[in-house]
């Protein structure tokens, strides 16, 4: 295992992108007290056909923001979006289905509902609104002026308040309305990053500021394509490289190797090959999976054996990283200070194919446990490790997929950058 120069490291652009960041717009720093607060929040939650909240990660992620305002004396207008509306509003798309929830997670404070978030009822909400009280704007996104970014829309949601707070991580990396426009109409000192966006952001830096060595990171998923500018950002900052997933594949058949019907991205086979060459120069070491189980139809009880991944017959697919890939990537998990894990091993869905991704969910809890930092970065990885029952054995579990893939690809976040300009 190659452990990188760490003068190296600080030679990249990349990091001096991150150093930019100021993560010291706290809402920590702000006394709320008479103050009213526009906060955006990520309720996209997943919901039933009956409207009931199925998941409530995102709701609960936010509250440790909404306790400090009203904690202080202030009182607290929430917006967010939910779903995907197509034109205008739809019931099944209503914030109103989170009303009582989001009072019992607050401990049984009052919760008010303003049915549309521009206009009389919601302007007459927001005016009557008293400190330690909560209103819930309906979603933003029945007004495609949110999605549009649209200055006017922006305005009349910052009309409400004298405070800006963005909570919403999940959505940092959109340009929208209510995650970045919005904070043109407030001044340094009245906007600031709620707990949930500085933890994440806090958490990404110690992945990608002057991190603990060696620095592993763990790259899965179906398509090279997908993850081909957070590889290439990855490749200075990390001493390895582990590949799983069906994006593997690719890999080894631009080395020459033939993968049968596995997932194949032709158009990457050059930079791929690129990619491996730059690792060298980089002093970065790539992990392909040496075996994997390969099956005879993509489904959950097609036939599967063990092969080496370089020599895939015709008619089979890798859906799998193999034993002997397991064995190496726990090695080299075990002796890593920094994880980064982004992306299944396998098609981890169906049973038959989730045993690589669970071995990698439990070597990076070990790892965690022996004293090494771990962000489940995103994606479907995040997934994996709920389903495992090992969220709470890692060091953060990111709640962000888009928004966190982008953050470490090292692209600017409209959302961030609006409240530090
Ligand atoms: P991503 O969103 O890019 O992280 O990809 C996640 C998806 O990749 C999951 O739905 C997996 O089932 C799929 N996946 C992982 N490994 C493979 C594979 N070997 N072949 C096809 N799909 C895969």
């Amino acid at each position: 295992m190659i452990i990188k120069d760490k003068g190296l490291v600080f030679e990249s652009g990349l990091l001096f992108f991150y150093k930019k960041i100021n993560i010291m717009a706290s809402i920590d720093k702000i006394n709320f007290q008479n103050k009213k607060v526009i906060v955006r929040v990520d309720f996209n939650v997943p919901l039933d056909e009956n409207g009931n909240i199925t998941d409530d990660t995102r709701m609960r992620a936010s509250i440790p923001t909404i306790k400090k305002i009203l904690n202080d004396g202030g009182a607290v207008i929430l917006m967010s979006h939910l779903g995907r509306p197509k034109s205008g509003p739809e019931a099944k798309f209503s914030l109103n289905h989170l009303v009582k929830h989001l009072s019992e997670l607050l401990g049984g404070v009052k919760v008010h509902f303003a049915d549309d978030c521009i206009g009389n009822s919601a302007i007459m909400a927001a005016q009557s609104l008293q400190p330690g009280e909560v209103l819930l704007l309906e979603n933003l996104r029945f007004y495609k002026e949110e999605t549009a970014g649209d200055v006017d829309f922006a305005q009349k949601l910052a009309n409400y308040a004298d405070i800006y707070v963005n909570d919403a991580f999940g959505t940092a990396h959109r340009a929208h309305a209510s995650t970045a426009t919005i904070a043109q109409f407030f001044d340094k000192e009245h906007k600031a990053f709620g707990y949930l966006m500085e933890s994440e952001i806090k958490n990404a830096n110690k992945v990608i500021q002057n991190p603990e060595r060696p620095v592993t990171a763990i790259i899965g998923g179906a398509k090279v394509s997908d993850k081909i500018q957070l590889l290439e950002n990855l490749l200075p900052l990390c001493d390895n490289i582990i590949i799983g997933g069906g994006m593997a594949y690719t890999f080894i058949k631009a080395k020459g190797g033939h993968v049968g019907n596995s997932l194949c991205e032709e158009d990457y086979l050059s930079l791929a090959t690129k990619i491996l060459d730059k690792a060298i120069i980089d002093h970065t070491q790539i992990f392909l999976p040496e075996d994997s189980i390969v099956a005879d139809a993509f489904s959950a009880d097609a036939n599967t054996k063990k092969v080496s991944s370089d020599s895939i017959d015709e008619g089979w697919m890798g859906l799998d990283i193999g034993p002997k890939a397991i064995s190496k990537y726990q090695d080299v998990i075990a002796q890593s200070k920094t994880i980064l894990w982004n992306g299944p091993m396998g098609v981890f869905e169906m049973e038959a194919f989730s045993k690589g991704t669970y071995a990698i969910a439990e070597a990076v809890a070990d790892a965690t446990s022996n004293g090494a930092f771990s962000l489940i970065g995103g994606g479907d990885s995040v997934a994996a490790i709920n389903k495992s029952g090992l969220s709470e054995k890692v060091s953060y579990v990111s709640t962000g997929g888009g928004a966190m893939l982008e953050f470490l690809e090292g692209k600017s976040l409209p959302g961030i950058i609006a409240i530090n300009e």
